[in-house]
């Protein structure tokens, strides 16, 4: 049956990036590599199993081999203490070329072009996250916030820009913009700094392949949007009328018909019939100043048949909006949810355990960890899309969780030659074949 091709990319290009890992050992320490430790990590995340390499340690006073090594190619496996103070000096940037090399091998595919909505844009929602605080644990690059009586909570928090699309349930992971320290003193200010780096930094090779920029109110202002458009993205952003009340009179004193228009769509929702009303308003002003940027607005509002609102939202966009596409422009704003749904959900919640506290260091480990955590995500996410075997066993089990269950029994229990050894068996044990597709 076909080779991986996909997870001995991925994991050359894991092992090209640690290789620029800064190692100041000298002398008889050396006893693992950059590469053990860094390797030994992800491989917990990736089995999201936290004793995987435990486990792999038993098996090779048993069986004299072990799975860290046939599979992640470790030579010795490393105590977690070893790994954490070797990873700690490793800044996580220096992973980030590996979020490339899997956007391309997703791209090269035609993966990435199946994202593309309607008008042929990549929707790319900005949301920030916490996860991780304490009150005692801390590091340099911990936010930290300081409480009336005197005590502290640190945090990391960061941004997780992923590629969305309204009707998949899946989603491509970038790599995170953390949310530093000095970027300010309240929510806002924080991930908006951070927004503003990630635009002019690492998201701006993503602007030429035409890209839409979602986000919460929070984004629509008009530094955030004079940023995006000079960097050559469009976005649709929400914008509530109480943090935007220029714009919101300026809008209610337009003619109807005119200079403001309204579409109405009758919907069956399953259950009910719904009446999805559109407005929408091009050219009006983001903010009440001589150089604001112009906007096109616009809302849609959900009633039943009793009028009762279900559902009420407004946005600005760059795109020009029409009767004909406002539906659709609507349905790409809305799609920012994915990004807390589908994507820092799964890290939190379905086995990733991206709260979790694997150890903190002094300086980088604990981003560096959690940029582990999104590549292990994005790394089962290329395998679904480009490998056969792999989508026809996740399709076969029942759930996610049964899938990871028994990567981490027959890791425990068997030592497999690579990962293709493991798909292979599991293919064999579950009946399937290749054809049935
Ligand atoms: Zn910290």
């Amino acid at each position: 049956m076909g080779s991986s091709y996909a997870f001995e990319a991925l994991i050359k290009s894991l092992r090209g990036a640690i290789q620029s890992f800064p190692d100041k050992r000298t002398g008889d320490n050396l006893r693992y590599t950059m590469e053990d430790a860094a390797l030994g990590a992800f491989s917990v995340f990736f089995t999201q199993c936290p004793s995987f390499l435990a486990h792999q340690r038993a098996m090779q006073e048993a069986k004299g081999r072990n799975n860290a090594q046939t599979i992640f190619e470790l030579e010795n496996i490393p105590t977690d203490n070893h790994i954490r103070t070797l990873l700690d000096p490793a800044s996580p940037e220096l992973v980030f070329p590996v979020f490339d090399d899997a956007f391309q091998i997703l791209d090269k595919k035609g993966h990435i072009d199946e994202f593309r909505v309607f008008n042929g844009d990549l929707l790319i929602p900005l949301d920030g996250t916490w996860f991780f605080s304490s009150k005692k644990i801390h590091c340099d690059n911990c936010s930290k916030i300081e409480h009336q009586n005197g005590t502290m909570t640190y945090y990391h928090s960061m941004l997780t820009p992923v590629i969305v699309n309204p009707g998949f349930d899946k989603v491509i992971a970038l790599a995170p913009e953390f949310i530093l320290p000095q970027d300010g003193h309240d929510k806002q200010d924080c991930e908006n700094a951070a927004a503003k780096r990630w635009i002019q930094g690492q998201g701006k090779k993503y602007s030429p392949l035409r890209v839409t920029i979602l986000g919460d109110d929070l984004y629509s202002n008009h530094p955030i949007g004079k940023l995006l458009l000079d960097n050559g993205f469009n976005f649709i952003l929400v914008c509530k009328p109480d943090s935007h009340k220029t714009l919101s009179e300026w809008v209610e004193l337009l003619e109807e018909g005119v200079d403001r228009h309204t579409v109405v769509i009758r919907r069956w929702n399953g259950k009910l019939w719904e009446v999805y009303i559109y407005r929408y308003a091009n050219h009006v002003p983001l903010r009440d100043s001589d150089d604001t940027i112009w906007v096109n607005w616009m809302e849609l509002t959900i009633i039943d048949d009793n009028g009762e609102i279900h559902y009420q939202n407004a946005f600005v966009t760059n795109h020009k909006i029409t009767d004909k596409n406002v539906e659709n422009l609507v349905l790409c704003g809305r799609t920012r949810w994915k990004v807390e749904n589908e994507n820092n959900n799964t890290l939190k919640t379905k086995g990733y355990n991206l709260t979790h506290n694997y150890g903190h260091g002094k300086k980088n480990l604990s981003t560096l960890l959690a940029t582990f955590i999104i590549l292990a995500f994005l790394f089962h996410t290329v395998l679904e899309f480009t490998e056969d075997r792999y989508r026809l066993i996740r399709k076969k089990l029942p759930t996610r969780k049964t899938f990871f269950d028994d990567i981490r029994a027959l890791t425990r229990y068997i030592c497999f030659n690579n990962w293709d050894h493991l798909l292979n068996f599991m293919m064999e044990g579950l009946e399937l074949r290749l054809d049935d597709g």
